[in-house]
């Protein structure tokens, strides 16, 4: 099946009538697409919806210019690739889709945590441009990765504040070697060694906490050593609950760890499941089950 090419909300819209009552899955991206985009493609090849790629570097999520300017992009490859994947339809949105002065939404608490802190504006200009894309393509399921998890919650919170009927998928993060999350911005580090201290600090602390043996407070330790070995800033480095990002107490939750680090001037961003339930108790991280 020959994959359609969508350059204007006018040509989506004629797309999706023609496709009588074919549902369809969506996929945001922005481009420069390697193995972690096109895993969540295959799994949404799984069902026999449409599946609809958008490829768009979103002004709106960039509070630094030159992070817009030197996001790298790919367009003439991801094509190829889309294509060679059986995508159903790419959605190459026009200038005019998103302006300067456009309306943004607020989101709530979730802003004052993890990335929301040193990326300011960055989830509302998210949000927006997915509130924009739902309007437009109404799909019966999103589909995302769990390496920009608080963007999953994100997305989860405005189909719920915004009645969407739309379901959320999400697909564990895709590691290359050395266990570095794949990104579209790794290219831009050299040192690859960098990014392998990132993955190994997460897995580092993953270990303590399974062998009983980790307190809250280690955690500037962990960031001590990374900024010790080279890794020149360390924006976060926590461990929070799943479902809200709200910090641990005594009451069991599901809990991950996240981390973001500024390397050569590129954020990195990267998280890990602890798969068990824990609590906090004076100070130390419990698993409770
Ligand atoms: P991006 O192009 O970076 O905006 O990402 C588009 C989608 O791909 C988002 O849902 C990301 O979470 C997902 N994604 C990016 N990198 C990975 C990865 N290494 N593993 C799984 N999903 C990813």
């Amino acid at each position: 099946m020959k994959t359609l090419i969508l350059r204007n909300r006018i040509e989506v819209g004629k797309a999706l009538e023609f496709s009588e009552s074919r549902k369809i899955n969506f996929i945001p991206t922005m481009g420069n697409l390697h193995e972690g985009h096109f895993e969540l493609i295959r799994q949404a090849k799984k069902n026999r919806n449409i599946n609809l790629v958008s490829i768009y570097v979103n002004p709106l999520q960039f509070n630094d210019i030159k992070d817009l300017d030197n996001y790298p992009r790919s367009l003439d490859k991801d094509l190829k690739n889309l294509t060679k994947l059986g995508v159903s339809m790419v959605y190459l949105p026009e200038k005019s889709f998103n302006y300067n002065d456009t309306s943004t939404i607020q989101l709530g608490e979730i802003v004052n945590k993890l990335c929301g802190n040193n990326r300011k504006g960055h989830f509302e200009g998210v949000a927006t441009i997915i509130l924009k894309f739902l309007l437009l393509i109404k799909p019966e399921q999103i589909y995302l990765g769990e390496k920009d998890f608080q963007q999953i919650l994100v997305i989860r919170k405005i189909i719920k504040d915004f009645n969407f009927d739309v379901k959320v998928k999400t697909i564990p993060t895709i590691r290359g070697p050395g266990g570095i999350a794949l990104s579209s911005r790794n290219q831009r580090i050299k040192n690859i060694n960098n990014l392998k201290k990132v993955y190994d600090c997460l897995c580092k602390i993953k270990l303590k906490i399974d062998e009983d043996n980790f307190y809250m407070k280690d955690l500037e330790y962990f960031k001590d050593d990374l900024i010790k070995s080279g890794v020149c800033k360390v924006n976060y480095l926590e461990i929070l609950r799943e479902s809200d990002l709200a910090e641990l107490t005594s009451v069991p939750s599901k809990c991950r760890i996240f981390i973001s680090c500024n390397i050569q001037g590129v954020n990195v961003i990267d998280n890990l499941s602890l798969k068990k339930v824990c609590i906090k108790e004076s100070g130390k991280l419990v698993i409770s089950s």
